[in-house]
């Protein structure tokens, strides 16, 4: 049995401003409950508290069963059907439940599938914008606050740097909502015990601690836009980071994108590289890059031309390809990312393994010329797509997406062993396709 919950799906695309409408099944007693899928905007900006500012319903719209006050869209697994029922029944859901926020239900619901760190803190989060304005909006706060300090609290290992940085996220919520619940003396306290980490002396850290702590001493609780971001500091003694500002043709790239992370290493098994997160300074088709630049002897064998270049090729792609476009408006703080090993864009190692069978399955003849995973803020590539370079491609995962646009809508992850191998072939065009291996084309 799937273990996806969502099971009838339909999306208004194309249509304008109207929201598309998505119904989902209630698992404890089948009520279809339906809500808006998504309105198609564009993100202006973003706050301290990690809201996005835009054309956006933000956070995404959930609805709730009218019968149990489940709110549908979550992947429970079999086992643990009989504990979220339980929950529903308790005290502290029923009492939850009489306030409007569906997103403070979802965040009950997390934790009790004991979801990774973090995850109830943010739906926390979510349910304090939901309720900004109303009086139950200090009673979410203050359960994100309490979530994002256990999450300060928790032991990680000092090689898992997205823990860490995960954790540093937490530390800088906590001084936020400190903050916007106006306790200003405890807000300092905090921002005073995690400035002095080496890493929040760093690039954007510097910003946002500094801004924090003038918003504290000016007593302002009000929301505030995320400061802008830095330019690189050419004081900075990070090797990885000299050695990437001084490839060719910097300056160009240096006027177009940032450098949000470098690091010398092998990463997801590709050989030892240079490797470089990118951003672009505006918003833009294809906005983001991974890049692993490969070192000989320690020495980056690529440029900054080479890699504009190889960006240019791409992002014409990516424009032919409107649904992506699409999907990017539908939600935000969304990117396109080309992965980019060395100047070829694939960075499957076990290409004809792990994803040439699906694509030679979807009609493709010549191999694949751009990859990209799709992103959204803070959470982890959440699908990942290859194009042919007549148009068109395929998705062989999508994982843990907002599930509010048709590349999004359905959970898989492509394996060739799988029974049925299941991948989504699509059009250059939009029109799309779940296929099955083995079934009939
Ligand atoms: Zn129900």
């Amino acid at each position: 049995m799937s273990l996806l919950l969502v099971v009838g799906v339909s999306i208004a695309l194309g249509a304008g401003p109207e929201p598309g409408v998505m119904t989902e099944v209630c698992p404890f007693d089948d009520t279809h409950v339906s809500r808006p899928a998504f309105t198609v905007g564009e993100q202006t900006g973003l706050r301290l508290d990690l809201r996005a500012v835009g054309r956006f319903l933000h956070p995404d719209p959930l609805a709730r069963c009218p019968r149990c006050q489940y709110v549908p869209g979550l992947r429970i697994p079999d086992g643990e059907l009989a504990r979220v029922r339980a929950l529903l029944s308790s005290k502290e859901y029923q009492e939850e439940a009489r306030r409007p926020s569906n997103h403070a239900l979802r965040a009950l619901i997390m934790a009790a599938l004991k979801p990774d760190p973090g995850e109830v803190a943010f739906e926390w989060l979510r349910a304090s914008w939901e309720l900004e304005g109303t009086a139950g909006w200090k009673h979410a706060t203050e359960r994100a606050l309490a979530e994002f300090i256990r999450l300060t609290s928790a032991t990680m290992s000092p090689d898992d740097e997205s823990a860490l940085e995960r954790r540093r996220t937490a530390q800088l919520m906590q001084v936020e909502l400190l903050r916007r619940l106006a306790r200003f003396p405890e807000a300092r306290a905090a921002l005073d015990k995690w400035a002095d980490q080496p890493e929040m002396q760093r690039g954007a850290y510097v910003t946002l601690l500094a801004t924090e702590r003038s918003l504290i001493e000016k007593k302002q609780d009000a929301p505030q836009p995320f400061p802008s971001m830095p330019p690189l500091d050419p004081r900075s003694d990070d090797p990885a980071l000299i050695a990437a500002t001084q490839l060719k043709g910097f300056a160009a790239f240096d006027a177009d994108f940032i450098i949000e992370r470098a690091d010398f290493g092998a990463f997801n098994m590709l050989p030892d590289s240079l490797h470089l997160a990118l951003l672009a300074r505006k918003p833009r088709a294809l906005d983001s890059i991974w890049w692993w630049n490969f070192t000989k002897d320690g020495v980056p064998q690529f440029d900054w031309t080479q890699l504009l270049a190889a960006h240019a090729r791409a992002e014409q792609l990516v424009g032919r390809n409107k649904w992506l476009a699409e999907w990017k408006a539908a939600g935000p703080s969304r990117r396109v990312e080309l992965q980019l090993a060395g100047l070829e864009s694939n960075t499957e190692m076990d290409f004809a393994f792990f994803v040439q069978p699906a694509w030679e399955h979807a009609g493709f003849t010549k191999p694949p010329v751009v990859e990209l995973l799709l992103r959204e803020k803070d959470s982890n590539p959440c699908a990942n797509v290859f194009l042919d370079a007549g148009g068109g491609g395929i998705v062989t995962m999508v994982f843990e997406c907002t599930p509010n646009h048709w590349v999004t809508a359905k959970s898989f992850s492509y394996h060739p062993k799988d029974n049925p191998p299941t991948y989504l072939r699509v059009s250059a065009d939009g029109r799309w396709e779940m296929r099955e291996m083995g079934a009939k084309r």
